[in-house]
């Protein structure tokens, strides 16, 4: 039995969809928070069941008679330690015979504070005593390239990453990653470092000019500016702050990483930045 935690989220939808390509929807479990929104794989022969990762019960139930478990990371920012604790508690209760882990790149190193809560959730895997992968997606594409609206009508990408590279892949490229993973034998003990093409922001600008046919710039802020800019925006203060520090992570290297790791897992190159950016577009029309 493999089961999926987040799985209603768009990472984990993903990776249910490309699994049931590849094993019997009976051998498939989706622990989530709203069963509701998992009818459609139950029609298929997919168990759901309830699983917040606030309820330590419902994780431990969840886990019963698993072989493979994929903790995807929770989107709780600032619960995320405490909540995955639970699940990696869980997992051991359960005594499951893998436990799969979504983490940042380089989390160890990085000086982005989403780091702060993925270091202490490997460190509390690693310590476990159970079989584990992590996998240490770097940045979605779709980060971006779900968000041209505004850069499209301004003519400019605002941000503070400087001209730090981002290795960026679709989710769909980490899912498959993650598929690979639970479907094949030989990754216990493994860290993967998942990135795809690197990309800068000026670079950013200049492919999404270059599908649209317009000349779009990127305007490189302090950090600060930059988060009093996306709170204008509109953007909630605490995300603000966390993305304007993601920013200055990326400015010094952090999401990006010379590594193979992702082709390795998916067996083809990752998705590239422009068919990506051709996708954003097409989905704003
Ligand atoms: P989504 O926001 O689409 O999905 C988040 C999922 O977490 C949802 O399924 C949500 O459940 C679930 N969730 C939140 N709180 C709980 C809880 N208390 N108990 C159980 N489930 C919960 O994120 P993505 O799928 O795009 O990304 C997956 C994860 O990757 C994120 O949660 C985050 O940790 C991380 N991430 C990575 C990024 C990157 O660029 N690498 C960018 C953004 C996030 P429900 O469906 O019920 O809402």
């Amino acid at each position: 039995m493999i089961v999926i935690t987040a799985a209603t989220g768009q990472l984990g939808t993903l990776v249910v969809d490309q699994l049931l390509d590849k094993v019997p929807a009976a051998s498939v479990r989706v622990a989530v928070r709203s069963p509701s929104k998992a009818a459609h794989w139950a029609d298929k022969g997919v168990q759901v069941v309830h699983a917040d990762y606030d309820e330590p019960d419902t994780l431990r139930a969840a886990f019963e008679g698993a072989d493979k478990v994929l903790l995807i990371s929770s989107s709780a920012i600032g619960q995320r330690a405490r909540q995955h604790r639970n699940a990696i508690d869980a997992a051991v209760d359960a005594k499951v015979g893998l436990l799969v882990y979504t983490s940042l790149l380089k989390a160890e190193t990085s000086h982005c504070v989403l780091a702060d809560e993925h270091v202490p959730s490997e460190n509390a895997i690693r310590a476990s005593g159970l079989d584990f992968v992590l996998l240490r997606n770097g940045w979605y594409l779709e980060n971006y390239t779900e968000n041209l609206g505004a850069p499209l009508q301004t003519g400019a990408f605002y941000g503070a990453a400087g001209d730090g590279r981002i290795a960026a892949a679709s989710r769909a490229d980490f899912a498959a990653a993650a598929v690979t993973v639970l479907t094949e034998d030989g990754h216990a003990g493994k860290t993967y470092e998942l990135a795809g093409e690197s990309f800068t922001m000026a670079d950013l600008a200049q492919t999404v000019g270059s599908v649209v046919d317009k000349e779009l710039d990127y305007v490189d802020l302090p950090e600060e500016a930059y988060r009093k800019a996306l709170i204008d925006a509109g953007v909630p203060e605490g995300m603000a702050s966390v993305l304007a520090n993601a920013d200055t992570a990326i400015s010094k290297g952090d999401l990006e990483a010379p590594t193979d790791d992702l082709v390795a897992l998916i067996g083809r190159p990752p998705t590239p930045l422009k068919q990506a950016v051709r996708t954003g577009v097409a989905a704003l029309s």
